[in-house]
């Protein structure tokens, strides 16, 4: 069973944006959805910044995030966490993973592994597996490189990512893993969580420390999140998120994904597809009120509708 907060402690929500973008309606409603809810379960509300990508990732960006944020009228506590800033919190979790040997360097770059899985398709004439996501699972080519071997290829500076041992790490998990759903109308239900359809994820890479799954299970339970509230698109990594907790010993929030917008030809909303921002929609006349109402969160700033 999924180790939950108790019930009675005083809920926490987040909303937790990445600044490689500006924001777009799809996050407008994300965290108008968190405010909400928030304010109907007398719960905190907090901000963190998800820009472990360095690259990607700009402190101009987090400025106009916040800036958006802020013109839609979100209060949210402080301090503000920044993931940027807590690389060694994520670091101790690796180590933790690492000590276990659950987790083991890959060497293989994104063309090797496609041509991995091409050649496999190709001598057995069936597609080979995909992850929720859509993208192959990893074949496990460098799962079983021994310790010196990879001790050798690293001292070589070889280019590596860090994979967690999917099979490993759930027998490490033992038993079944599952999480708290909250459905829209609110019922809570226990979900299974299978994470085994996500293969080896990376847990690190080069240049990133540290990667999506790690962070937010790590900042979650930092933060005391109780409820974590998110887009239907990572309803299927939270599996992941499970077996981490289970892994890590943290405690698992509860978790409510709300429904995504999309564009006129059916996609959903993203910043990699220029989709309208919320500061193009303001230059074009847009209010916050418009937004709130348009998104379905009446006028006022912390009102229920
Ligand atoms: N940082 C993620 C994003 O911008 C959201 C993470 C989460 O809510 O767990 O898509």
């Amino acid at each position: 069973m999924a180790s939950s907060p108790p019930e009675t402690a005083q809920p926490v929500l987040r909303f937790a944006p990445s600044p490689n973008g500006r924001l777009h309606l799809g996050h407008a409603l994300s965290a108008l959805t968190n405010e909400r809810l928030a304010a109907q379960m007398t719960g905190r509300l907090l901000l963190r910044i998800e820009d472990i990508d360095r690259e990607r990732c700009t402190p101009a960006l987090e400025q106009a995030l916040r800036d958006d944020l802020a013109w839609l009228g979100l209060v949210f506590e402080r301090p503000v966490r920044r993931q940027s800033e807590h690389f060694d919190d994520y670091a101790v979790a690796l180590g933790d993973l690492r000590r276990r040997d659950l987790v083991y360097p890959c060497f293989c770059s994104r063309q090797q592994v496609r041509a991995a899985v091409l050649a496999e398709e190709a001598a057995s004439g069936r597609r080979w597996p995909v992850d929720p996501d859509d993208a192959p699972l990893y074949p496990g080519s460098c799962r079983a490189c021994g310790r010196a071997e990879a001790q050798r290829r690293i001292a070589a500076g070889e280019p590596h990512v860090l994979r967690l041992d999917m099979a490993r790490a759930l027998a490490a998990a033992g038993g079944e893993l599952s999480y708290v759903l909250i459905d829209a109308a609110g019922q809570a239900s226990t979900v299974a969580a299978r994470p085994g359809r996500w293969g080896d994820v990376v847990l690190a890479r080069k240049g990133v420390p540290t990667s999506y799954h790690l962070a937010v299970v790590t900042d979650d339970a930092l933060q005391g999140v109780t409820h974590v509230v998110r887009g239907r698109d990572l309803e299927a990594a939270t599996d992941i998120h499970a077996l981490l907790q289970r892994l890590l010993g943290l405690p698992t929030p509860r978790y409510h994904f709300h429904e995504l917008l999309t564009d006129e030809t059916g996609r959903k909303l993203a910043k990699s597809r220029q989709s309208e921002s919320l500061a193009d929609l303001r230059a074009q006349g847009m209010t916050a009120v418009g937004i709130r109402q348009m998104l379905g969160f009446g006028s006022a700033a912390g009102s229920t509708p």
